[in-house]
């Protein structure tokens, strides 16, 4: 049967770290603030920018929030952007996404100074990944390989799989694991022999967005099995891309769903939010 590994205590542990910095931090009269902007009522939407919200009020990072219409225009969210760019006692903003549709995701992105980009999602900031010199890692990926050293999984030689090739999870989980001197393979929808693959795998990664998708066929004996999906199937309950009951017996490790990877995400925004709080300030990090 394979280890669970525990996002909840993990991220705990995460987050103590960040608490315990921000308070070194208001001690020499420097605070942390992080601005989140959601356009809109997607429910989804809300509950990441409560949870957001109540992360940082734990840690003691002051969190602005700027709840706008679903009709706001794309002239207004970029003056937001840059009235936020500008005021120096914001540190991180972040824009949840997704946006309505009439609004171009893309233009706000490249709007956020990449400086106070705490999702890492601007151009700047994904060359640095790219490069393997990132001032900030994007959030979901960088929690991911926060779980594997927190449980002295070494990624060096090892064949990492990952299925999904967003720009938000995908690619950079893959350049992390790259980085690592892991020996990575891709897949997406277009992948031959995704069973065979994934099969070969000694962590597998799934961020498909498939509830189940992963199947126990998949996975080889002794696997590390990584679990990103968010699956809430109509009327079920929350679930990750891997048929979890099936896969744990085969795998030597496995994150669940919930209580995994979804933990791991804020932690890392909260130590990106304090990281461009110390770098702001001149501080090392
Ligand atoms: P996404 O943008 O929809 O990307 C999904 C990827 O899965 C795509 O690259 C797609 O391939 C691939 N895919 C779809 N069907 C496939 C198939 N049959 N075989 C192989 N690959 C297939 O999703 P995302 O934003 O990366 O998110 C993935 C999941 O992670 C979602 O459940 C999301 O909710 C979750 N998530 C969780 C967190 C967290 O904090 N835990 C954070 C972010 C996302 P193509 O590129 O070929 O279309």
């Amino acid at each position: 049967m394979g280890k669970r590994i525990d996002g909840n205590a993990i991220s705990a542990s995460v987050k103590a770290e960040v608490a315990n910095e921000v308070e070194a931090l208001r001690n020499k009269g420097i605070s942390v603030t992080l601005a989140v902007i959601l356009v809109g009522e997607d429910p989804a939407s809300q509950i990441y920018v409560r949870n957001k919200k109540r992360a940082c009020e734990a840690l003691g990072i002051i969190s602005e929030e700027h709840l706008l219409p679903a009709d706001t225009t794309q002239e207004q969210l970029l003056s937001l952007v840059e009235e936020l760019n500008l005021r120096p006692e914001i540190n991180g903003i972040l824009c949840q996404l997704p946006l309505p549709k009439h609004l171009d995701e893309k233009a706000v992105i490249n709007a956020i100074s990449p400086q106070k980009d705490v999702d890492a999602f601007h151009p700047q900031n994904v060359g640095g990944i790219m490069i393997g010199d990132g001032v900030f890692l994007p959030c979901t990926p960088a929690g991911v390989m926060k779980m594997l050293e927190y449980e002295g999984i070494s990624v060096a030689g090892k064949h990492c799989v990952v299925i999904g090739r967003s720009n938000i999870v995908g690619k950079p989980m893959a350049m992390l694991l790259l980085h690592q001197n892991g020996t990575v393979t891709i897949c997406h929808s277009k992948t031959q022999n995704l069973k065979e693959i994934c099969r070969t795998a000694d962590i597998l990664v799934a961020a498909v967005g498939k509830a189940k998708f992963v199947t126990a066929d998949m996975v080889g004996p002794g696997a590390v099995v990584i679990d990103v999906g968010m699956n809430r199937p109509a009327g079920g309950k929350l679930c990750g891309d891997v048929d979890f009951e099936a896969v744990e017996p085969i795998a030597s490790a496995i994150t669940p769903v919930p209580g995994g990877v979804g933990p791991m995400t804020i932690a890392m925004l909260m130590r990106n939010t304090l990281t461009a709080a110390k770098l702001q300030n001149g501080l090392s990090v």
